[in-house]
């Protein structure tokens, strides 16, 4: 049996960050992963020549753990297309043009850029490092930003403008969401105006080479430590240590870190069991659905008429978000649309031609082109059966208040990372790998 001082479950962003600092200091290390490649949630394919980020892919400027690793392992970025005229879909009218850091007058934006502003002076009462020291934690966690809006402005479309913005940033509905772990996730992500934006926002850049680029460098740089097709399926732990069940074969540590997501966590056997609020968390954080769709043309014919690509349909559309996701030598075209939520439910379910159409119908605004692509294709996240669904697990309503100590507290010999346990940058790469260097700082700790 191969016995090291720590293992760590999860080849994704938070498992190799922890993996690197453990054995930096030293320490004897295992990654155990249970897909056959590294990265989980951020997952890049090359297809038909180009490298296509089916997960995630975007690092903005205030993102510095993401960037760091990026200028680390020598990975280049280049910014988002994010130039000329975006499109609103909404009923009834024809396409409303707009540009980036603006919406059109029509339909309530001024009322909905007083939701943002009430939002964003609540989150400033949250501190994303203490979020249970918050005094107005068991109060907001106890109402669903739907219950919020409904109070907060009587303007429909208001509402209608945020529930996408809920969808594009937690992948659920209003209603799934308190209003404390939204006013949290918007504080560890320095404000909705970042977290919404693209240039010098959360959207501001990609990688060219992909964004699992510093994952596969890290991994490498790691070297056969990181044991691919290896999933955990049970960790007895005690004071002495933990004995990990593996696809691979058992293998003994002296301490855990455990990165997968909550559902993905929830499947493997702990034994003993673990407490009662770690389980709690666990069972109450559902992952949001959603599909990530990639078009791709022969070229972005949609920048020859002036349009950004980016197109935000309020019309009842599956498609809620698209961007321009074109490689940085602009080789071809792409588009990316996002599916969330209720949409995903209704869509995910219907036949592959119908969902096709559903999202071809939409780019259809960009030109008579769009009905021509030269591929089409899809990753359905809420059927990935190791990360259950994405962008991040959603605590559901009152779960902080009730159950915040099993959000990261260490139990015996494990540890907890992922960026569901981070602060700054939670449900973000960033966070995933600021939560890899705690949860290794505190393994260190425990063991001198
Ligand atoms: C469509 C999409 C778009 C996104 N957009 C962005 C974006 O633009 N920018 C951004 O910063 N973030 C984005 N994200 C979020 C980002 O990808 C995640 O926050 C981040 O990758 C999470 O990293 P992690 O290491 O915490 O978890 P994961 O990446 O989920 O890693 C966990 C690993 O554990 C493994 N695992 C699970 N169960 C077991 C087991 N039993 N045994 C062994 N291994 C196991 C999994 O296979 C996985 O590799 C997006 C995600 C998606 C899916």
């Amino acid at each position: 049996m191969e016995h090291v001082d720590v293992a760590v479950v999860g080849a994704g962003y938070a498992g190799l960050a922890a993996a690197l600092e453990l054995s930096a200091a030293g320490r004897s290390v295992v990654v155990l992963e249970a897909a056959d490649r590294v990265g989980g949630r951020v997952w890049t394919r090359e297809e038909d020549g180009v490298r296509i980020d089916h997960g995630g892919q975007w690092v903005g400027p205030a993102q510095t753990a993401f960037l760091r690793w990026a200028d680390r392992f020598g990975c280049a970025r280049f910014p988002t297309y994010d130039a000329g005229t975006h499109l609103e879909l909404w009923p009834g009218s024809p396409p409303l043009p707009h540009t980036s850091g603006s919406h059109p007058a029509e339909h309530d934006s001024a009322a909905y850029d007083a939701l943002v502003g009430r939002l964003d002076a609540l989150a400033a009462r949250v501190d994303p490092e203490r979020p249970e020291a918050c005094p107005d934690l068991a109060a907001w966690d106890s109402r669903t930003v739907e219950d919020w809006l409904l109070a907060a402005t009587d303007s429909p479309d208001a509402r209608r403008r945020m529930r996408l913005v809920v969808q594009g940033l937690w992948a659920c509905e209003p209603r799934d969401l308190s209003l404390f772990h939204l006013l949290f996730y918007v504080a560890a992500g320095g404000g909705l105006g970042p977290l919404l934006g693209t240039r010098g926002g959360a959207q501001d850049s990609r990688l060219v080479d992909g964004a699992d680029a510093p994952a596969r460098a890290a991994a490498a740089a790691l070297g056969d430590v990181v044991r691919l097709g290896t999933a955990v399926t049970r960790v007895e732990w005690s004071d002495d240590g933990v004995l990990l069940a593996t696809d691979g074969g058992p293998v003994r540590a002296r301490r855990a870190i455990v990165t997968a997501t909550p559902p993905a966590q929830a499947r493997i056997a702990f034994a003993p069991m673990l407490p009662v609020s770690r389980r709690r968390w666990l069972a109450r954080s559902p992952m949001g659905d959603v599909a990530k769709v990639h078009v791709t043309y022969e070229r972005p014919f949609w920048r020859e008429r002036g349009l950004s690509g980016q197109v935000t349909t309020y019309d009842g559309s599956a498609v809620a978000y698209t961007f321009d996701n074109s490689p940085a030598d602009e080789a071809c075209g792409v588009i990316a649309a996002f599916v969330y939520a209720d949409d995903y439910r209704t869509w995910s379910v219907q036949p592959a031609e119908t969902r096709r159409k559903a999202v071809l119908d939409v780019l259809g605004v960009l030109g008579p082109e769009a009905g021509e692509p030269t591929g089409y294709l899809e990753r359905l996240w809420s059927d990935d059966p190791w990360a259950e669904g994405a962008y991040a697990a959603v605590p559901s309503p009152g779960t902080w208040a009730e159950h915040a100590a099993g959000r990261r507290e260490p139990v015996g010999p494990l540890h907890w990372a992922g960026t569901e346990t981070a602060g700054i940058g939670n449900g973000y790469v960033d966070g995933a790998i600021r939560s890899g260097e705690r949860a290794a700082a505190e393994v260190l700790a425990a063991l001198g």
